[in-house]
């Protein structure tokens, strides 16, 4: 393995696969991030992994670098950015990673970039007070946690992902999708391991529609949260 660093935070590594931008070791990685996957061993498949088709000098292996099952060609032709091991460029995926490779990056290319910018919200603290506080949130830099400011009124903890038990809309589901959203409720532990929760409400300042898109971007990204990251 060689490598060149970028900047303090992340390095350049080469791995067999192509070229990833990794976390420096002592640093936390992003919870979003996943490893290069086992590579089945050659002398294990004698034969394609979808069609069965026998490998000889002709038929070659074909790593697929989401799952590291070993397939012929014409089962393994695809090349998709793989977002979620930092591959700097498109990689060999197998037809049946297609799917869940095309929705990660889907995240990475949306709902990422909605939880970074952040959105408003009014905080319910249900102290009886019927007091909404306005707050901002966003996800911080490294997608390590949600950062909630409400400047002079109410400051919080980071809550990190891996520590939110669940996000609950608040609204009425219609067919219509998230029109009826009024709000969320987000369940987390909090840095004495004591579970708590937080009653996020939508806000027309300045945009309703921003606030549901962020709600859904967390929903989102819980699921692809790898525990301990
Ligand atoms: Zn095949
Ligand atoms: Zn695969």
């Amino acid at each position: 393995m060689s490598y060149q660093s970028l900047d303090n935070r992340k390095r350049l590594v080469r791995s067999r696969s192509g070229l990833r931008v990794v976390s420096i070791e002592n640093e936390r990685s992003s919870p979003f991030e996943i490893g290069e996957p086992f590579w089945v061993p050659d002398s294990e498949s004698p034969s394609c992994g979808k069609c069965h088709v026998k490998f000889d000098f002709l038929n070659r292996r074909h790593h697929c670098r989401r799952c590291g099952n070993v397939y012929c060609k014409n089962c393994c032709e695809t090349k998709l950015p793989l977002q979620r091991m930092c591959f700097v460029d498109p990689v060999r995926i197998c037809d049946q990673c297609i799917e869940v490779t095309k929705k990660e990056n889907e995240f990475y290319d949306k709902h990422l970039k909605v939880l970074l910018s952040g959105s408003h919200f009014n905080l319910d603290e249900e102290t009886g007070s019927g007091t909404l506080i306005p707050i901002q949130c966003c996800l911080s830099k490294d997608h390590q946690a949600l950062m909630l400011d409400g400047g002079n009124l109410w400051q919080h903890n980071p809550v990190y992902l891996t520590d939110i038990v669940s996000v609950r809309v608040l609204g009425t589901a219609g067919n219509s999708g998230l029109s009826n959203i009024v709000g969320a409720v987000i369940r987390f532990f909090d840095f004495m391991k004591v579970e708590k929760e937080l009653r996020i409400c939508l806000t027309d300042v300045p945009n309703r529609k921003q606030s549901v898109a962020w709600i859904h971007a967390l929903q989102k990204a819980l699921k692809f949260v790898t525990p301990g990251a």
